[in-house]
């Protein structure tokens, strides 16, 4: 048992008193303006409430039509809306949480015709160019962010939080990058500030002094033509002095060409960024992201770098983390491993959030809880992500559950994953399957290749098989020369990789050997290393916190990748993450190679041709990462025997297998049960 103490202190905010220093952190998760939104988005948020995070940030709701994210996306500016909002608190306080309502202007991010913005001047990411505001469309702006905050303490909320970083409007106006107006809401830094501290100052004098007011400010811009550290600590003294009660901090623009949150940047990395603005105010500081584990958060706070903790994806895989952090189960969290999978790269396709460690994530309403009416012995074949899952979800509902594994661990393809630098925190979700299975007493059979003879007569009520998937050798001359390697012997070290490397296969599993080839063989990079390799100023000294990029340490090897499909490599990576392992392979020099048809492996290394034309490419070795066939033998035995076993995971369908539909497989099943 681990008790930490920082992390749950009650703490001050305002005239609020909040139980403890966690906070679930503003997250846009379709479920505002999806089907049904209300039932959903409070069930949503009521679970958090109920596993005893401090307070809630919703995802942020514009005040006008022009600030919208997108046609269609959250607004909050009528009365008319107040009904469904209040679904929502009610929801909330009921479970005896609190619960803060974001108001976010995305300003010239708005996918709309009529977005606006300081100044003229398309964002990279956006089609739409923005008109410039007029002071007339500031003022109006100021009265729209004032009716939605009056709006949104009607409807219940304990406060609001003004959206002023990521780029987005208010953001816009603090950066000269975006700000090249030449009245009073532009020049020097004084006058790019007044129209957010114009926004906080009647903001607060609407909502009066009960009511929770938090600015997000942008710690640091990453971007060129941002603020230094200097301008974000005067502005920070200012927010304070214009009447925010906390100050929560925000990490680059969306258009920065540094990772802000996926999982290969180090935990809390931002933490000098956080620091600066904490020694500028007096009222408390909120730390954000890539902060996954209470540990870190408790280490955020006992350093002085903040006082309260925001945890978006976190709360999005686990609604109990404040709970067991307060029990002391630390162990048993169900850890974000800043995947983007099944969230962001889901809200990015239109599709609402849900979290690929934790299928029930949006969806509290599909997933009841509850025990089993009928309790049975059940056996699972396959300790990986879907039999692992499948044993806890099922063991959860009362069933007595005997799992086998061939290897003499669980973990499957997770063992592999855990191998790939920036994936060090598929640590976290093997030990949370490894801690509840052995919480839950499920009986756990190690190193056994479960025969179907076996399994049959052991006359188990139900059998599941998760036996997962073989690497699929491609039907290629030389497939079985010893220079062709599967991806397992890479990751596993099975053999020792030459200088000179082909893949043949280019999905996320080609992706992840080529970075493993080229030398980043630890884990997770230190934040130094990570400063260095995006050209990032912690510091913030220079405009923006860029400094120049360095040279790259030289690539360990010389890797080219191939695929047969004629279109650029990567392609279907995920949304959020492919360009950060895109831009890493171009940088060192990986050699791309779309529409390949090979022809054969030999001594000389792999024969292929583009466009009819013959290569030979000299390599040591050619790594297959051709994707995956389904293992069924077990199941297809088990039928023979008269058996009606049920199959998830990889056995049931391989291509594109995933852990996400895995374990959201798995899951469900273990619900019906
Ligand atoms: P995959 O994404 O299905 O990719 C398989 C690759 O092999 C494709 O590039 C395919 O391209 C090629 N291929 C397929 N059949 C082939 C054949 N007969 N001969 C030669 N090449 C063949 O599978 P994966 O890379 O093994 O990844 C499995 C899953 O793990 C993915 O779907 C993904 O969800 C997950 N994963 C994701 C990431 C990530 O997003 N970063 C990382 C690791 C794993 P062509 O058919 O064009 O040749
Ligand atoms: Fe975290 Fe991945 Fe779940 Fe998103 S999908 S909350 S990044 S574990």
């Amino acid at each position: 048992m681990e008790m930490l103490q920082k992390v749950l202190t009650p703490i001050r905010v305002g005239e609020v008193v909040l139980s403890n220093r966690m906070v679930m952190g503003a997250m846009h998760t379709r479920l505002e303006t999806l089907d049904r939104p209300n039932e959903r988005l409070a069930a949503f948020y009521a679970v958090r409430a109920k596993g005893e995070v401090g307070l809630i940030l919703s995802g942020g709701f514009s005040p006008n039509p022009e600030g919208v994210m997108e046609e269609g996306g959250p607004l909050f500016n009528s009365p008319s809306q107040l009904e469904e909002h209040r679904v929502v608190t009610r929801a909330v306080h009921e479970a005896n949480g609190k619960i803060i309502l974001q108001i976010l202007h995305a300003g010239r991010y708005a996918k709309v015709p009529e977005c606006v913005a300081p100044s003229p001047g398309k964002a990279r990411i956006n089609t739409f160019s923005p008109r410039e505001m007029s002071v007339e469309d500031i003022e109006r702006t100021v009265s729209d962010f004032v009716r939605t905050a009056a709006l949104a303490i009607e409807a219940g909320y304990d406060g609001v939080e003004i959206m002023g970083s990521e780029g987005y409007l208010l953001n816009e106006f603090t950066a000269e990058r975006t700000n090249h107006r030449v009245d009073g809401y532009g020049g020097d830094c004084e006058g790019r500030i007044k129209f957010p501290l114009e926004v906080i100052r009647a903001v607060r004098e609407c909502i009066g002094k009960r009511a929770i007011l938090i600015y997000r400010i942008s710690s640091i811009d990453l971007v060129e033509g941002g603020a230094t550290g200097n301008e974000v600590a005067e502005f920070a003294s200012k927010v304070e002095a214009a009447g925010a009660d906390v100050i929560n901090t925000g990490i680059g623009w969306h258009e920065s060409a540094v990772p802000t949150i996926a999982a290969t940047v180090p935990r809390a990395v931002w933490r000098e960024a956080i620091r600066n603005v904490k020694s500028a105010v007096s009222i408390p500081v909120m730390a954000s992201n890539r902060i996954n584990t209470p540990q870190i958060a408790e280490e955020l706070i006992a350093s002085g770098v903040a006082d309260l903790v925001s945890m978006a994806r976190p709360l999005l895989a686990d609604p109990d983390f404040a709970k067991k952090t307060r029990l002391g189960i630390t162990d048993e969290i169900n850890t974000c491993i800043a995947c983007n999978q099944a969230c962001l790269d889901r809200i990015f396709t239109e599709r609402t959030a849900t979290c690929l460690v934790n299928p029930r994530a949006g969806r509290e309403i599909e997933f009841p809880d509850g025990r089993s009416t009928e309790p049975k012995r059940i056996a699972v074949v396959g300790g990986g992500p879907a039999g692992m899952s499948f044993a806890i979800n099922a063991a959860e509902r009362g069933h007595e559950i005997t799992l086998y594994e061939a290897d003499p661990e669980l973990g499957g393809q997770l063992n592999l994953a855990k191998a790939v630098p920036g994936k060090a925190e598929f640590h976290e979700m093997l030990r949370y399957f490894r801690t509840r299975i052995d919480r839950l007493g499920v009986n756990v059979q190690l190193g056994v290749r479960a025969s179907a003879e076996q399994i049959a007569a052991a006359a188990f009520d139900e059998v599941v098989v998760a036996t997962g998937v073989r690497p699929r050798i491609p039907d290629l001359a030389g497939a079985d020369h010893p220079k062709a390697v599967s991806y397992i012997d890479v990751l596993t070290r099975k053999v020792q990789i030459g200088q000179r490397v082909a893949i043949i296969g280019a999905g996320g599993i080609g992706f992840d050997v080529a970075e493993y080839l080229l030398g980043e063989s630890r884990e997770s990079l230190e934040a130094t290393e990570f400063f260095r390799a995006w050209g990032v100023d912690p510091t913030n000294v220079k405009a923006g916190g860029l400094t120049a990029l360095s040279e790259h340490t030289k690539a360990k090897r010389k890797v080219w990748m191939f695929q047969r499909k004629n279109e650029p490599l990567g392609k279907r990576l995920g949304k959020s993450t492919g360009w950060i392992l895109k831009a890493k392979l171009r940088t060192a020099g990986v050699a791309m190679i779309p529409g390949a048809v090979y022809e054969a492996i030999d001594d000389s290394g792999l024969h292929y041709s583009v466009e009819g034309e013959k290569h030979l490419l000299e390599v040591d070795h050619v790594v297959l990462c051709a994707g995956q066939n389904s293992n069924r033998d077990l199941f297809e035995r088990l039928t023979e025997l008269g058996l009606s076993p049920l199959i998830i995971g990889g056995a049931d369908v391989a291509s594109e297998l995933d852990a996400l539909r895995a374990i959201e497989q798995a899951t469900r099943l273990a619900v019906s049960l």
